[in-house]
């Protein structure tokens, strides 16, 4: 089965055969891996890998879906001891090239600016490709900010689970950060070209064909030229994800295969292209409407096939560096260890938050 392809057929015959597909993208990885060393150790790696910097796992807003709870625990480390061990992790891999994309928790969150700063400098010095961040918007309220980040960003991703702000604040179980007016203004700024909306496919909120061109219409008027639309993972059990989170996920997750015929019937929506990792699926569309358009993006995945990467210790397909100041090739801290993080006993500065459940969102008893 093809990895990346140019032809409708192609994506249908994936959709068709999800297992298959993930299992392509596994033996290609697998024999492309480009063969190389992090600290005297020979690994293969992905040819265009890319490291997540997780700032902090604290955050503003409380989303019932939120990958957060996942079962291992998060630490927190001092804003000296990540910074310098980033720049020490970033001396280590720089000969690989990555890309860099900061995510957290909320990493544009006031507590954490001098650190997002620090990571920004870092960006800048060692020439890392790609900077990406990904927030719920709450810094983006702060003009001064936005004109800031925007001189080190290639692209920033912004959360966004509805086009509706009332809606919003039931999702995020609190205020929304960016309200719809203030998105609008950081659209009209410099970093707006920049922009990509991502919105998870939840049930009673973006959850079928109409409401998904409902959202396109409010994103296109607003001059957004990118959106991506992705289901929650399927989750294994017995991993690194606790049992309440993976009912959550099932409880609010939404159909991939359902969307997509839909999207196949609509001539506003023209293929162009899919491609299939080793746990994570893609469609990229160009969606075309009374003069506007918008590329779109699909995905859906299973981190079934995340943890079948995660048990071969030499192959890495991603770097993950964590908020204790750890690196790995998995998004849990605990498997394929590279660096270790701070392992001192001493009481830190800020106890990492991790969000919970929230029963009160009316999302999480759907
Ligand atoms: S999913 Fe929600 S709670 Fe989790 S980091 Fe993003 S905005 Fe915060």
């Amino acid at each position: 089965m093809k990895t990346t392809s140019f032809m409708h057929e192609d994506a249908l015959i994936a959709r068709a055969n999800r297992n298959d597909a993930y299992s392509s993208g596994f033996d290609h990885l697998e024999y492309n891996a480009v063969r190389g060393a992090i600290d005297d150790k020979i690994y293969r790696m992905y040819w265009n890998i890319n490291l997540y910097v997780d700032i902090s796992s604290v955050c503003n807003c409380f989303c019932s879906f939120c990958i957060n709870c996942a079962a291992y625990e998060r630490k927190d480390t001092t804003d000296e001891f990540f910074v310098e061990n980033l720049e020490s992790a970033l001396q280590g891999i720089r000969h690989l090239d990555p890309s860099i994309q900061i995510v957290g928790g909320e990493p544009t969150l006031k507590r954490y600016r001098p650190r997002l700063q620090s990571i920004l400098d870092l960006v800048k010095k060692y020439r890392i490709r790609k900077p990406i961040i990904g927030t719920n918007g709450t810094g983006l309220v702060d003009p001064e900010f936005v004109d800031h980040v925007n001189g080190y960003l290639s692209h920033i991703n912004i959360s966004r689970h509805h086009y509706d702000d009332a809606t919003l604040n039931t999702i995020w179980v609190g205020k929304n950060p960016l309200s719809n007016k203030k998105l609008g203004a950081v659209l009209k700024t410099p970093l707006g070209e920049k922009v990509r909306l991502n919105c998870v496919l939840l049930k009673d909120a973006i959850d079928n064909h109409s409401e998904i061109v409902k959202y396109l219409e409010w994103a296109t008027s607003l001059g957004v030229k990118n959106v991506s639309f992705s289901t929650l993972s399927i989750l294994p059990e017995g991993y690194i994800y606790s049992d309440p989170y993976i009912d959550q996920v099932d409880i609010l997750g939404v159909p991939f295969d359902k969307i997509m015929r839909d999207i196949d019937n609509d001539e506003r929506f023209s293929f162009l292209k899919y491609h299939t990792g080793t746990h994570c699926m893609y469609e990229l569309w160009l969606y075309e409407h009374e003069g506007v358009s918008c590329t779109v993006v699909f995905a859906t995945s299973d981190n079934t096939f995340a943890q079948r990467l995660d048990e071969i210790p030499d192959l890495i397909e991603l770097l993950v560096y964590h908020t204790d100041g750890s690196l790995t090739a998995s998004w849990n801290r605990d498997i394929k260890q590279i660096r270790p993080g701070d392992t001192r006993e001493e009481p830190l500065e800020t106890p990492a938050q991790l969000v919970q459940i929230h029963p009160a969102s009316p999302l999480s008893t759907a």
